[in-house]
């Protein structure tokens, strides 16, 4: 019997797997010390072996390793990314000694923190200070720089990605010179730094819009996936957060939404995340050549679950434990055009692939106006699909990705896709600025590895 959390943590996929080479690790060492070791992110698709790796402990450390390092320069966050954004035979920099709150002000509810900080780390001191993130992606691990880096966002149609939090930041460029921005002091470097991919520059802090803390409730409701496909988007707005899975091979899925609440700190009985996915693995293992089965038996089991509901602070209510690695896509579609390619995505994964048992997740984000954000001027809702880390994506996302394509989605900066510079420039209508901004900021394209160089070079 698969174990109520078992196929509710499957939903949500997921993995704190250690990272063999941990960074943290690195930052305890002495400041300067340049450390030749491999490097590979947390799905170990991605590797590199770079001639340092280094973790300054102070900003005039990290501007005199950039002056003088030979080569390429990549900053690196908690690896988190699956996209080949770090992968260098240069430099590896590590912010991982420059995390914390530098300053806040409780009359703007703004806060400078260290790029360096991991999520995971500042809801508690945010909290003291009287702020909370306005919405946090589906774990913490990663860090600040890292998160803005790539547009991560969590869900909410009235939401932005993390990155339209930003009000300003300060970043060392490619001559090491310390370089700070805002909407009115350099305001173009502004609008690309927000979202550029260590690209520009390592960034050393940002300056956040926080809002004063608060308490979500959190509910998780398993229905049947037609019903979900029905009520999505009327449940998108009346929910501040609002998010569907789907199980694959099992017609059901569960919807997850958030709101504000003054109700007791509390939970139903807490699930165990992990063996969930297991359980779903276990079940295509059984089960692959027998679709019509494995969908009678998961449906009949996922019906037995019971939903949940969890009252706590902010910070502590968004965030999944993902202790089952995987790889994953994920696009970003224009919103009218989200649910029919979630149809989609359904009938190609169930016509083409029983070897897939990820669930696939579907969340909702703002359209903002940065450069070379995914979510640039549409309103948008994700697709994003996974498979387990030990096998190979690539058929899978190969079915998938003309889908999302089709209906002109711009891909997740950290996640997989096989897209090129010509496509991106059809995607970005200010993809240009960004790349001659980019070329003046670091002419000889210092913070360029091969796959950036293929986009900027
Ligand atoms: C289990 C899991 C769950 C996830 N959940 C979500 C989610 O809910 N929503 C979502 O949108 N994404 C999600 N992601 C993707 C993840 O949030 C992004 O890939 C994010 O960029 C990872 O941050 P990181 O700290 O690991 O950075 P890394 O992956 O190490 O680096 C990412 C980018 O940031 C750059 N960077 C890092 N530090 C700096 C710096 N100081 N200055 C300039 N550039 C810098 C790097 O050069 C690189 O280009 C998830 C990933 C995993 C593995």
């Amino acid at each position: 019997m698969i174990k109520r959390r078992s196929v509710l943590g499957a939903l949500v996929a997921a993995a704190v797997g250690s990272q063999t080479l941990s960074l943290r690790a690195l930052a305890a060492a002495d400041s300067n010390k340049v450390r030749t070791i491999p490097w590979r992110n947390w799905s170990g698709s991605q590797k590199c072996e770079p001639a340092a790796r280094s973790a300054p402990a102070t900003v005039a450390e990290l501007q005199e390793l950039i002056a003088s390092a030979k080569g390429t320069v990549r900053a690196v966050g908690a690896g988190h990314s699956f996209s080949p954004l770090v992968p260098t035979d240069g430099t590896i920099v590590s912010l991982s000694r420059l995390s914390g709150i530098v300053e806040h002000s409780s009359k703007t509810l703004q806060a400078t923190l260290w790029a360096g900080s991991r999520l995971g780390d500042i809801g508690q001191p945010l909290e003291d200070a009287g702020q909370a993130l306005i919405n946090m992606p589906d774990i913490d691990e990663q860090t600040l720089a890292g998160c803005l880096a790539t547009a991560t966002h969590g869900t909410g149609v009235d939401i932005g990605c993390m990155s339209t939090f930003i009000e300003g930041l300060q970043l060392v460029d490619a001559r090491g010179d310390l370089v700070y921005c805002d909407a009115k002091q350099n305001p173009d470097v502004f609008q690309a730094a927000k979202v550029s991919m260590g690209a520009l520059g390592v960034i050393t802090q940002v300056r956040l819009q926080n809002m004063a803390p608060y308490r979500l409730r959190r509910e998780t409701v398993w229905r049947e996936f037609d019903e979900i496909l029905d009520i999505a988007d009327t449940m998108a707005d009346q929910h501040r957060n609002f998010e569907f899975f789907y199980i694959p091979y099992s017609g059901m899925g569960f919807t997850d939404t958030h709101d504000f609440t003054d109700e007791p700190l509390g939970s139903t009985e807490k699930i165990d995340s992990n063996d969930s996915v297991q359980d779903l693995k276990m079940a295509r293992d059984w089960l692959d050549g027998s679709p019509r089965l494995r969908e009678l038996i998961l449906s009949s089991v996922v019906k037995t679950l019971s939903d949940e509901v969890t009252v706590e602070s902010s910070w502590k209510n968004y965030a999944n434990e993902r202790n089952v690695r995987f790889n994953e896509m994920e696009y970003h579609l224009p919103r009218e055009h989200g649910l029919q390619a979630m149809r989609e995505v359904r009938a190609a994964l169930e016509k083409n692939h029983p070897e897939v048992f990820f669930p696939i997740e579907v969340r909702f984000i703002k359209g903002d106006d940065i450069w070379l954000s995914p979510f640039h001027q549409r309103d948008t809702m994700s697709i994003a699909v996974h498979r387990y880390f030990e096998e190979d994506y690539r058929p899978y996302f190969a079915t998938i990705e003309p889908i999302f394509r089709k209906y002109n989605g711009r891909p997740h900066w950290g996640k997989i896709n096989t897209l090129q510079r010509k496509d991106f420039q059809q995607l970005y209508p200010r993809w240009n600025d960004f790349a001659e901004l980019r070329r003046s900021m670091d002419p000889a394209g210092r913070f360029l590895n091969p796959y950036l160089a293929g986009l900027f070079g």
